[in-house]
């Protein structure tokens, strides 16, 4: 048995764990383990092999890894526990710990990870994706079949087919005034005058939702906030993070920390970097860790807070609702979500049956465990089928992604997956 390879913080991790006095009160909330039925793969089963790899009480095996690697960081746990136990802090701990035994594991998803931080690489792969779709190559490579049914064939069907949706022109240009637009930007600009507003635009997102960024911006402007988006902010590090690689996120959480300033609200779209942003306290950054993570909040709960500064077109559409866990169980901001979409006159939201269940996209996992996390999107898929909603909402872009890629492959006419911000921003009045 090796002993742990961590730094000290294995004392701290080691209280956060016995936090847990074992009630068993999240099992029944927990998504791997209400598949399995084994209690390695519930919450306290998790907690306890992590006090034993941590403690060194406990042999690193394939077993071991397969229960603490199947979680889907949901949360949900962590949303229900009486105890209130930091139970992301402990997994990312014990992921840590194993990644420093043996890297080899996923390490082309670690290369993905590298390959999304930079911004002229993240240029270069918006450009290939959109040259790719727009030649009609993506359309060839899907109908001649020539990627098989591999892990490139699933990778591919993650694209969507579509090009992502744009707002409309007369937003965008609204967006793109910026703050200093003056008289001659035309009707649309609303003078900037309330709360500062940092936006977070990550990195999965830059590549491949970079409409949603303008949406927000316009919705942010129209609702009277002063909007910036820090030229020299970086991915926010939960891929690495989630993958064991504490010094990599750590690095890059000091360069967020440094482009976005010490004061102001930061505000993301993207639930998944949105929880990660608010974990920055445990990457050891000291108080300026803190402060930054009270600072982020999800885009919808500050328009929330001034919908009455909003007005939207009517809308005669069906729109399935999909609530990402991070939204709902960490960012907590599912009815400022729902209360926003309210208030556009004629559409109707309908929920995904089960609600409020992790769709098994759940940051990596839909690339590193591709069969468990298609059984957990299969109700989804189901029930879009079912409902025959005119579109699926998801704000965030793991779980648009895995919803587009199962609907690509069940290969008929199927719904396109949107944020919920396209749709607000091409609403506003
Ligand atoms: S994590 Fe919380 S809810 Fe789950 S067994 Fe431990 S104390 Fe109980
Ligand atoms: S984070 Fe989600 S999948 Fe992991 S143990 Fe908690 S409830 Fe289960």
């Amino acid at each position: 048995m090796s002993p742990p390879s961590h730094d000290g913080r294995a004392g701290a991790l080691m209280q956060d764990a016995d936090l847990c006095v074992k009630c068993g009160l999240c099992l029944p909330h927990c998504p791997t383990y209400l598949v399995s039925e084994h209690e390695a793969d519930s919450p306290r089963g998790r907690i306890t092999l992590a006090q034993g790899l941590i403690g060194g009480t406990l042999a690193d095996g394939a077993s071991l890894r397969a229960h603490l690697d199947g979680c889907l960081s949901c949360r949900k746990c962590e949303a229900v526990c009486p105890a209130r136990v930091p139970y992301g802090r402990i997994l990312d701990a014990a992921r840590q710990e194993l990644a420093a035994r043996d890297p080899q594991p996923d390490r082309w998803l670690r290369w993905l990870s590298r390959l999304l931080v930079p911004a002229p690489m993240r240029a270069l792969l918006r450009g290939l994706i959109a040259l790719y779709r727009g030649s009609g190559l993506q359309r060839l490579t899907r109908r001649s079949g020539v990627l098989g049914s591999g892990g490139l064939a699933r990778l591919e069907s993650l694209l969507p087919a579509r090009a992502p949706a744009r707002a409309p022109a007369r937003v965008r240009s609204r967006a793109a005034a910026g703050p200093d637009a003056g008289p001659d930007a035309g009707p649309d600009v609303v003078p900037d005058a309330g709360p500062e507003v940092a936006l977070f635009r990550g990195c999965v997102g830059d590549v491949l939702e970079r409409a949603v960024l303008e949406a927000c911006e316009t919705l942010l402007r129209a609702a009277g906030y002063r909007v910036r988006v820090p030229p020299s902010q970086t991915c926010c590090g939960a891929l690495h993070l989630h993958g064991g690689q504490r010094e990599q996120a750590r690095r890059l959480a000091q360069r967020n920390v440094e482009a976005f300033g010490d004061t102001g609200v930061i505000a993301s779209f993207t639930s998944g970097c949105a929880a990660s942003l608010r974990d920055y306290p445990d990457l050891d950054l000291g108080s300026a860790g803190d402060g930054f993570a009270d600072r982020v909040q999800d885009v919808m709960t500050l328009l929330q807070a001034r919908l009455d500064r909003l007005q939207f077109r009517p809308l005669a559409r069906r729109a399935a609702l999909h609530l990402p866990c991070t939204l709902a169980n960490v960012m907590q901001a599912g009815p400022a979500l729902r209360g926003v979409l309210a208030a556009v006159p004629g559409l109707e939201l309908i929920d995904l049956d089960p609600p409020q269940h992790c769709c098994g996209a759940a940051g990596r996992h839909f690339l590193s465990h591709p069969d468990a996390s298609d059984r957990l999107l299969a109700p989804k898929l189901r029930a879009i089928q079912a409902l025959r909603p005119d579109l699926v909402l998801s704000s965030n872009v793991g779980c648009s992604l895995h919803l587009q890629g199962g609907l690509t492959r069940l290969g008929q006419a199927v719904p396109p997956v949107v944020h919920p911000a396209i749709l607000l921003a091409g609403q506003l009045v």
